[in-house]
């Protein structure tokens, strides 16, 4: 089943990227594996991909032991300082920066770790009080505060849009999202690039490559529901 979920999404990542003039490797599909085990990473693992996202620092650092292959995996949880030390050298790029606080944990860390950390700024484009990041207002003063830091180099934007049944409801969010992004580019701030947009799931994904996703992050549609327990 996972298989042909991946080609299925493939699929419709293809059709997303032609309908918008876009190539596809301007496009990197992240397999949000949060909740499922192992053995469905590695059938994932089989088509190719080579990016995973979770949300939880234990558990991405229990697969990460487990799996012990050259992945790149994502962070796109929103992260707590305290834990910040035991991802700074194995994430690849952290999604979810939202406060300078944080910035200045990871910035620290690296250093320790003498590593060099990529974030994204997360970015709350619907002013949902359920979320975390930051409002659009918010967004350029932090990217100029955090770009001072030694050790930490923001790539770019991440938003996690409204729960929707109908993802054209979206795509206003994934618009500004992009023009955000573009904003910011225009300043030519040192330390901080605007490559990376991080926007879109199971249920907008297309809606989002054809407003300028760089990333998507696909969970249910690759993996099927998640059942939680506890
Ligand atoms: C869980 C999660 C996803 C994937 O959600 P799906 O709807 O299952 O594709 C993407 N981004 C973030 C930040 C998530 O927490």
């Amino acid at each position: 089943m996972i298989k042909e979920n991946v080609a299925e999404v493939e699929a419709r990542i293809q059709a997303a990227c032609e309908r918008a003039g876009r190539r596809r490797e301007e496009v990197t599909l992240i397999a949000v594996s949060k909740t499922k085990p192992v053995r469905d990473i590695y059938e994932v693992m089989e088509t190719g991909i080579k990016d995973f996202g979770e949300n939880k620092v234990q558990e991405m650092c229990d697969k990460m032991e487990m799996i012990q292959q050259p992945l790149n995996w994502h962070m796109i949880g929103h992260l707590q300082r305290n834990k910040v030390k035991y991802i700074v050298d194995k994430a690849t790029l952290i999604h979810s920066v939202d406060s300078l606080r944080l910035a200045q944990q990871i910035s620290q860390e690296a250093q320790k770790k003498s590593v060099e950390s990529n974030i994204l700024i997360e970015v709350n484009v619907a002013e949902e009080e359920s979320k975390f990041g930051l409002s659009t207002e918010e967004v350029i003063q932090m990217v100029e505060e955090i770009s001072k830091l030694p050790s930490v180099h923001i790539k770019g934007l991440m938003t996690v849009a409204p729960f929707t049944d109908n993802p054209e409801e979206n795509r206003p969010y994934f618009r500004n999202l992009k023009q955000l992004a573009v904003d910011i580019a225009e300043k030519n701030i040192d330390n901080v690039t605007m490559s990376v947009l991080s926007m879109g799931m199971t249920g907008d994904y297309e809606v989002a490559i054809e407003e300028g996703a760089t990333m998507v992050r696909v969970g249910t549609g690759i993996f099927g529901a998640r059942i939680y327990s506890k």
